[in-house]
């Protein structure tokens, strides 16, 4: 447990338990003394006190939000609506995990002289939270990145910000907006717009930093950059992973995995290697009142939908909800840069990233086993990629790249006759 070290019963200051702390860094951040320092446990990040400097003035407990869940402020969505969107801005859209509806807020931010806080992979590939103050920049936080975001420090810059009175725009994890309000006291601050992406879930960044080492290994290259979904072949969940790296004379290759080859995709989407709060979040689907203004997820289940089938999907598109008036109203001010068609709101809550991932029931095993075994091993041993998931690689190894996508497309227009 990463309770209190400092945890007689008369003390205030106490933690979350470990097995709901979601590592939003709010305690951290919060105490003054410097007395919380947080220590890795199964990869992830928890806070301790260090009873040597605790003041024993219970901030860190009043400002957990796992501990202080809030009522919930918009319960009630029979009225809600939601909305398919995409970017006008084909770079932009290309560029982004689902329909760019992100970036389309950031450069609005931008454009009105705000400040815009999101992740970003650090010169070792480590992923953090930082904030961009102008378009350029904002190219390192586009993309949904499949690692859980460090954010120590940042609510503190959030609210030295905020009262200034510059316009801010935070986006995150649901449990990350619930650290951030917390911090801030629950207070509503007007320049402040919460951007929150529907998450199944975050893996650590120690078991990616080993899925890198391996590949690195492997090619002999340092890898600089990641994309998990690139849509070079279409917009599909972890279809294609795209990664720069810099081979020992400095040049920059890009390297590909299809999801058929790819064990850390395949980890992830069959929900291995989650944070231990993620296979019980209690930030879903509007549960704890601590919901982002705007909520974005990729809108899957249109794919189907009338009256969107003549809209080229394979660049992505957004489903996008509100749960205030202050994220609707942003969000029409971009309507400038988007294409925004209203859907109902049962379509958006559909969605399986709305509800805790399931905990595979060999997930602490398969865990202990990739400590001393390679990615590879533990997928052979744990989670094994079935036949039909490796179909294309083989397809593509036996018959090269063209051939291999010339097959795919006679075999969808073979089923979709
Ligand atoms: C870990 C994770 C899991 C997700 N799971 C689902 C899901 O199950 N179902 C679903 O419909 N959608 C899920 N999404 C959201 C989805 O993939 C898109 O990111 C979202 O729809 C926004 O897309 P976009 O094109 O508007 O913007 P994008 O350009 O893709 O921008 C995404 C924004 O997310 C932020 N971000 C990226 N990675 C992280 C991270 N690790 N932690 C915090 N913030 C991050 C970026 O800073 C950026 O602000 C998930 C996203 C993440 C990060």
């Amino acid at each position: 447990m990463s309770n209190s070290s400092k945890d007689s019963i008369d003390t205030v200051s106490k933690l979350c338990p470990q097995n709901v702390c979601t590592g939003c860094f709010a305690c951290k951040q919060v105490c003054a003394k410097g007395a919380i320092h947080f220590k890795e446990d199964k990869g992830f990040l928890y806070p301790e006190i260090d009873a040597s400097l605790c003041v024993d003035c219970g901030l860190c407990t009043k400002v957990c939000p796992v501990l202080n869940p809030r009522i919930a402020a918009n319960d009630n969505q029979e009225n809600a609506v939601s909305y398919a969107i995409w970017n006008n801005n084909l770079k932009d859209r290309m560029n982004s995990s689902s329909g760019g509806t992100f970036s389309a807020l950031a450069d609005k931010t931008i454009e009105r002289g705000g400040i815009v806080y999101g992740a970003a992979w650090d010169d070792s590939m480590q992923l953090r939270h930082i904030g961009v103050e102008d378009t350029e920049g904002l190219e390192a936080l586009r993309r949904s990145k499949y690692v859980q975001s460090n954010t120590d420090g940042i609510f503190k810059d959030v609210k030295q910000h905020l009262k200034t009175g510059r316009l801010v725009l935070f986006c995150g994890t649901p449990c990350q907006i619930a650290g951030l309000l917390s911090f801030l006291g629950n207070k509503d601050y007007p320049n402040l717009v919460t951007v929150g992406v529907v998450c199944h879930g975050v893996p650590s960044q120690r078991s990616f930093d080993q899925y890198l080492q391996e590949i690195e290994k492997e090619e002999n290259v340092k890898v600089i950059d990641c994309s998990f979904r690139s849509k070079k072949r279409g917009w599909k969940p972890g279809l294609n992973l795209v990664m720069s790296a810099k081979k020992a004379d400095n040049k920059v290759i890009v390297m590909e995995k299809l999801l058929s080859d790819n064990v850390y995709m395949n980890a992830f989407l069959k929900l291995y290697f989650l944070r231990e709060s993620c296979y019980n979040c209690p930030f879903k689907g509007n549960v704890k009142g601590y919901d982002a203004d705007i909520m974005l997820s990729d809108a899957w289940s249109l794919w189907s939908a009338s009256p969107l089938v003549k809209v080229d999907f394979s660049k992505g598109i957004s489903a996008v909800a509100f749960n205030t008036e202050k994220g609707h109203n942003f969000l029409m001010q971009c309507g400038d840069s988007l294409c925004m068609l209203e859907r109902p709101y049962a379509e958006y809550a559909s969605n399986s990233g709305f509800k805790s991932a399931r905990k595979p029931l060999n997930n602490d095993a398969a865990y202990e086993y990739l400590k001393n075994h390679t990615w590879m091993e533990t997928q052979s041993k744990y989670f094994p990629m079935t036949f039909k998931q490796r179909l294309p690689l083989y397809t593509r190894l036996i018959m090269g790249e063209n051939n291999s996508i010339r097959i795919k497309r006679i075999i969808r227009k073979i089923l979709h006759r």
